[in-house]
């Protein structure tokens, strides 16, 4: 494929993508192991938003593209408490704070350098021991703590779920994340409010749309596959 063919396929599935999605969702087009020409393609076709989930990989095309200005970084891997500060410099929206003691480095730093990032807790609803996440029953009892964390607007809920789950499970995990949404909002913190959801990939985002995901996750269904 010549430069130009990879630069019009990616336009083209975007073109698709959106047919399929409503405007009010946020499209981040995940460019992990992607070069940094093929983030400047998915520019040119309007994407604004973009995930990386190594955080040196994301600063070397940040630096490739430093001329355009107005792309938002969003962090979508674990974020390694040695990192944090990195991470925090790098990205405007963190979706993987996946503990209470991850919540309260990044807060202490976010202060420290004067910045207030989104945040989205990363949640497991379904048992998987390969992940990073919460339990439910794990943030909900951090609810008090997290709510001191005054740098951080934490807004959203993020996950992914584990492999192999039959279409029905998909959209009832999808759906159990939004039921957690509901129950920590009824809780009425006043620097916690989960507005946005942050669920689906390539292989299952229909099913985080039809549950009410209001930031999806794509990588090769706009980049193609990842080699
Ligand atoms: C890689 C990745 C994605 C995108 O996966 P695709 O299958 O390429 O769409 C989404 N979210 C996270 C957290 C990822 O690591």
């Amino acid at each position: 494929m010549t430069d130009s063919d990879f630069v019009q396929a990616i336009a083209q599935r975007l073109t698709q993508i959106r047919q399929t999605i409503p405007d009010r969702v946020r499209l981040i087009a995940v460019s992990k192991t992607f070069p940094a020409g093929a983030v400047r393609a998915a520019y040119e076709a309007g994407v604004r938003d973009f995930g990386e989930n190594r955080i040196s990989e994301a600063i070397a095309k940040q630096e490739e593209l430093q001329d355009l200005t107005d792309i938002c970084w969003h962090c979508i891997g674990h974020i390694q408490s040695n990192k944090a500060k990195k991470a925090l410099q790098h990205f405007q929206w963190l979706h993987t704070c996946d503990s209470l003691k991850l919540a309260q480095r990044l807060d202490r730093l976010a202060g420290e350098l004067n910045l207030t990032p989104q945040v989205c807790l990363q949640v497991k609803v379904r048992p998987d021991p390969d992940k990073y996440g919460w339990t439910v029953p794990e943030l909900l009892d951090s609810l008090p703590q997290l709510n001191n964390c005054e740098h951080l607007k934490i807004q959203g809920l993020m996950t992914i779920l584990p492999l192999h789950l039959t279409p029905d499970e998909t959209l009832a995990a999808f759906e159990a994340v939004r039921d957690l949404g509901d129950k920590i909002n009824a809780q009425n913190y006043p620097l916690m409010s989960i507005q946005e959801y942050s669920m689906g990939m390539s292989g299952d985002y229909q099913f985080a749309l039809k549950a009410g995901a209001t930031q999806i996750r794509l990588g090769q269904a706009i980049f193609g596959a990842r080699g």
